[in-house]
Order: structure tokens, then sequence, then C-alpha cells
């Protein structure tokens, strides 16, 4: 473990021998027998093993270049996870529209996710959380509904919200 430990860093001391080194994800496990090309010549590749279990190989330019490597797998889904992050999803849900919802339903109104039953003529409550539509009841009164939707808020939004990192 501290053998390892002291080669994370700067430049290898040791000439040139990235072996044992991490980068990001990458831990650089030896020196490949492949070649990578830049314009004319070629360098020679290390073979790294990702967090995730993927062998990848990268010229010692790339490596020092990127202090965050990971493989090509990790590079897509950090991508993609970076983009719902930016888009303000977390686990399939729109963080930014729970907590207006959240904020519209603790004060007076209340009547998000309350809906009239066109058929029976009764108070629906619905309540949609990481991309599923759920019922929580049919209600003669709409007070009822209200309270029914509060309280199941309440039990989805809540607990997700607080598992949330603050901002
Ligand atoms: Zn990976």
């Amino acid at each position: 473990m501290n053998e390892s430990k002291k080669n994370v860093g700067r430049a290898s001391p040791t000439r040139g021998d990235l072996s044992g080194r991490r980068f990001g994800k990458l831990e650089v496990i030896c020196r490949s027998d492949k070649r990578g090309s830049r314009g004319a010549r070629t360098v020679p590749l290390w073979e790294c093993r990702c967090d995730c279990g993927n062998t990848v190989y990268k010229a010692t330019d790339t490596l020092n270049r990127s202090p965050n490597s990971m493989c090509s797998a990790c590079a897509a889904d950090y991508a993609s996870s970076q983009m719902r992050a930016a888009a303000g999803y977390v686990d399939g849900t729109q963080i930014s529209r729970i907590k207006s919802e959240h904020l519209i339903a603790s004060n007076t109104s209340g009547a998000r996710g309350v809906y009239k039953d066109r058929v029976t003529g009764k108070w629906r409550a619905r309540l949609k959380f990481k991309g599923k539509l759920m019922d929580f009841g049919t209600y003669t009164d709409f007070e009822d509904a209200v309270r029914a939707r509060k309280e199941a808020e309440q039990t989805y939004y809540g607990e997700f919200l607080d598992s949330l990192p603050s901002e």
C-alpha cells in the first residue's frame, strides 16, 4: 500500500517508468509492447487497469496530461452523469422540479398532484417519483386528496431529498 502511495504524484524519478503509478481511475500495470503514434514517430503504451476492471493502453504524455484518466466506458458514464447533473437529475429524478413541488405543496395552494377524476368526479392524489406515477387514492373531499398527496411527498421526496448532498 505504502509502496504505491509513494508513486502517486508527479513525474516518476525512476526515468520514465510509470508502473504502479495511478492516474485518476487508471493504475499503470506495466509497459506493453503496443505503440501509439505521435505524428511520424511512435511512443510506447502503458497497460493500465481502470477501477472498473477494463484494460486500456495509454502513452506517457496522455497520462501526464490527464490526471483524471479513465477508460472510455467510464468516460462515457461520467459524461452522461455530468450532463444529467447539469440538468438537475439525480437517480432519474429532476431535483429542481421536486424542490419546487415540495415548496408549492408546503404552502397554502397545495393542489399540485391532485386531480379530479372525470368519471367519478372524485379527487385523486398522485405523485411522480423516479419516473413512476403513483396513485395515492381517490377522495370525495378535495382536502383529503391534498393531505394524501402531502403525506406521499413527505414519504418519497422527504427521504429522497435527505439523501442528497446539501448544496
Ligand atoms: Zn473504467
